[in-house]
Formats: C-alpha cells, sequence, structure tokens
C-alpha cells in the first residue's frame, strides 16, 4: 500500500491554542482510499523548517500532503518552503488569477497585491481549484517523481479540495484501485461487550470485511469495513454481514451510516401520527434540544419542560407536593408523575420524563451522584427504569438523555411491532 506523511503548518498548532483537526481528517480519508500515513507532523509558520519537514518526508514515502499557510499574509509561507525544498520557485498562475478577478469583482472588493500571491506556486505545479475560498492548493513535483501537495488551513475549504481536487489526482498516481468502504449500524440499548458477545462468531468469520466496535456514552456502533476495488464490489462484501449482523442485533439497530437516535425516533412518530411531550428535571432539556434539532421535528414535538425545583415539578407538571415529599424528586413515582403531567398538559400522545442526581454534589448513600429515574408514559401504558451512571455532570446528563431516547425507540419498535401483528 502507497504511504504518505502528513504536515500541519501553523504556529497556532504548536502554542496549543488551535487544535489540529485536519490532520485526522485527511488520514481518514487516505484511509478511506486506500492509502497509508506513514508519519504527521506539525511545524509552525517558518520557511526554513517547513523547507527542512517537506525535504525530509519523501525520503521515507511516496509522498507529503501539506496543510496551511496558504493564505494572503505574511505569515502564510508553505509556497516558500515548498519551494526551498524543491529548489524551484514560483510562478504566478494566470487561470487563478482570473478566477480570483471574477471573485473579487462578484463582491465588490478591490483585490490587492497580496491577494495576487496566492496565485504563486512552485513552477511546473499542478494546480488545485479552491471552490469555496481563494487560495488555490497545488501539487508540485520532486525530480525524482515524489510529490508535495499543499491545501489550505481553513478545514471546510480543505476538505473539499482534498475530495474533490486531490484524492481522484493521488488514486491516478498511486494507482490504488482498492478503497475502503465502511458501513455503520448505530446500535441502542445493548453495551458493547453484550454486542461483541452476540456478534462473536461474524466477528471471527474473516478480515474482509473487517468488524469494529465503539461505544460513545449510550450508543454503540458497528462498523462493517470492505477493501475492494469498487463500491459496488464493496457494497456486495457488506451485505450479507450487515444481514448477519442485525439478525444478532435484533431489536437494537436504529440506523446505519449517518443515522441519529433523534432522527429514527422523529421519523417513528411521524409514521404513526403520535406526538411527543418531554418533562425534564436533571437532563435540562437535551431531550428536547435533541429532538428538536431533527428537520420537521415541529410535526412530531409538541414541547417539553424542564422542571427543575420542586415546586416547578408541582405547579407546572401538576406533581403531587405530597409524592415528592413521600418517595423524594429522585424516585419512580415522581419521574411516573412527571411524565404523566407533561402527557396530559400537552394532550401528547407519548410524554417522556427525567429526574436525576448529575453531581458532583447532591448524593447521598441511598441516592448516589448519577442516579437517574427515567419514565415513559402513553395510554394505557408506562414504562420507567432506574439507571446509576457513571462519570461527570456532563457524563451522566448526555447518558440519561441517550438512554431516554432509547427507552422510547424501544418503544416505538414494539408498539409497530403489535400494530403490524394486529393487521396481519
Ligand atoms: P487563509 O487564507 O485563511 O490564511 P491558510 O491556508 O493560510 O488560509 P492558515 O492561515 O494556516 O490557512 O489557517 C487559517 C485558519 O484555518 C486558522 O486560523 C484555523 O482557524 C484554521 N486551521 C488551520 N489549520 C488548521 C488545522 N490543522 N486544524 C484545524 N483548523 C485549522
Ligand atoms: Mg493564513
Amino acid at each position: 500500500m502507497p504511504a504518505l506523511e502528513i504536515i500541519a503548518v501553523g504556529t497556532e498548532l504548536l502554542l496549543g491554542q488551535l487544535v489540529d483537526t485536519n490532520t485526522p481528517f485527511i488520514a481518514q480519508r487516505l484511509a478511506d482510499t486506500g492509502i497509508d500515513v506513514y508519519a504527521a507532523h506539525t511545524v509552525g509558520d517558518n520557511r526554513a523548517r517547513i523547507a527542512t519537514a517537506i525535504s525530509a518526508a519523501p525520503d521515507r514515502s511516496d509522498g507529503v500532503i501539506t496543510c496551511g499557510g496558504l493564505g494572503p499574509t505574511v505569515d502564510d509561507v508553505t509556497r516558500d518552503g515548498v519551494c526551498d525544498a524543491l529548489d524551484t520557485e514560483c510562478e504566478r498562475d494566470e487561470v487563478t488569477i482570473a478566477r480570483m478577478e471574477g471573485f473579487f469583482a462578484s463582491i465588490g472588493r478591490p483585490m490587492r497585491e497580496n491577494n495576487r500571491k496566492q496565485a504563486d506556486v512552485p513552477r511546473g505545479s499542478t494546480v488545485l481549484e479552491n471552490s469555496r475560498g481563494t487560495a488555490p492548493g497545488f501539487i508540485a513535483t520532486r525530480r525524482d517523481g515524489k510529490f508535495v501537495a499543499c491545501l489550505p488551513g481553513v478545514p471546510h475549504e480543505m476538505e473539499t479540495m482534498l475530495a474533490e481536487q486531490l484524492l481522484p489526482r493521488l488514486r491516478e498516481r498511486l494507482k490504488t484501485d482498492e478503497r475502503i468502504v465502511t458501513r455503520v449500524l448505530h446500535v441502542t440499548g445493548l453495551g458493547e461487550s453484550e454486542i461483541d458477545h452476540r456478534i462473536d462468531d461474524v466477528f471471527r468469520a474473516g478480515e474482509n470485511p473487517k468488524i469494529a466496535v465503539l461505544a460513545h456514552r449510550g450508543v454503540c456502533d458497528v462498523k462493517i469495513m470492505a477493501k475492494a476495488r469498487s463500491d459496488a464490489r464493496a457494497a456486495e462484501m457488506i451485505d450479507p454481514v450487515e444481514r448477519a449482523l442485525r439478525e444478532r442485533l435484533r431489536g437494537h439497530v436504529f440506523g446505519s451510516d449517518g443515522t441519529t437516535l433523534p432522527q429514527a425516533i422523529v421519523e417513528l412518530l411521524r409514521a404513526r401520527g403520535w406526538r411527543l411531550a418531554a418533562a425534564e428535571s436533571c437532563t435540562g432539556g437535551r431531550i428536547a434540544a435533541a429532538i428538536t434539532s431533527v428537520p420537521g421535528a415541529s410535526k412530531v414535538f409538541a414541547g417539553g419542560v424542564v422542571a427543575y425545583e420542586d415546586e416547578a415539578k408541582t405547579v407546572l407538571l401538576d406533581v403531587a407536593a405530597g409524592v415528592i415529599r413521600q418517595h423524594g424528586a429522585v424516585s419512580e413515582e415522581t419521574a411516573l408523575s412527571m411524565a404523566l403531567g407533561a402527557l396530559r398538559r400537552f394532550r401528547a400522545d407519548v410524554a417522556l420524563s427525567t429526574t436525576g442526581i448529575a453531581g458532583p454534589d447532591g448524593g447521598t448513600e441511598e441516592k448516589p451522584v448519577g442516579l437517574v429515574w427515567l419514565a415513559a408514559v402513553w395510554p394505557g401504558s408506562k414504562r420507567s427504569v432506574s439507571t446509576n451512571f457513571p462519570g461527570d455532570r456532563d457524563d451522566v446528563q448526555t447518558r440519561a438523555t441517550q438512554a431516554t431516547l432509547s427507552l422510547l425507540w424501544g418503544i416505538l419498535m414494539s408498539e409497530e411491532a403489535t400494530i403490524h401483528q394486529s393487521r396481519t
């Protein structure tokens, strides 16, 4: 497999003022394309050091990709560093100048000399058009045929140029007709080790496609990665594995690839014409925020209440003061009563509630930090669960939100199953 090196350029990166997100992005895209990353480096906005980094890299690998330092300001010196490393000079690319003149005319601003500088590329390079900004990138070639490809630092400009301009050329240049295609199944309501246990034999069945399980706070992703010469061939390899995994994880896969749990829920609510309401204490509105982040949520989400104080639970959600006094604000009774209050107040078809101790203070021996009661109520039925979530305040809130959404998803799926059964 061909191997490249990545060099991120920017003094801000070395000062710790900016987190380098470009390098992992480029690395992932290269992996998808079947190209290895041999090493990754960071250098400041310094011509000599950029030149040194660039000179050394291609001796070990097939080429190098830089990002950053292509702009119009004095600290943007990547192109000069490349020229020094390749012992060549910059020349102005007239096609880019024409494009930039058109751009500046369209926004009614004058084009200055320092903008023109952005059209300077090492002699003989291939220019990579920047469809989302002004500074173009380029691919310069060393005498021995190894290359230096330079991308802008601004992430969305870099990402678009990488996908549209650089990767197709790298595929051709490095003759990588193999690609890695990934499909992700999103799983809820099962822990990592339970998933592992259920899919063990599929997992062991082969190296290609490869399977990986990734857990992040309440949701697990099962990735199926196939290496093949075409997307169609990769799909043929992935499909049977996906079927086998779905079979093992039946009732827990809420979507694939880009689907999120709130999206899956909004879709299920919409399919059955249900409206949702939320009564939140310890999650502070995160359930409402998650649902309303989905376009089209207005059709299925009636509203939510953040009832934090005991009195708010009574006044806004009709939780009897006696229930809180007797069982406590963090209790099954209060959670169910909050959900019922929201169901009635919003005239919803299903309502969710959360009440718990997010920490770091407020825990007792009986009710420790991380204890959360969640409930769902819908006509004729109800469900309540208590969990001790690990982690800090943010972890507890995130996991409680996820668990409540997961509870709702499970209800919507099982109710759907009964409807299907009674119809057939
Ligand atoms: P410009 O035309 O904006 O000057 P440039 O190609 O010269 O673009 P830089 O000046 O290096 O790029 O970076 C511009 C901005 O892009 C930085 O201020 C930062 O916000 C972002 N950026 C640069 N490099 C990275 C990186 N490695 N990871 C994440 N963001 C980055
Ligand atoms: Mg810059």
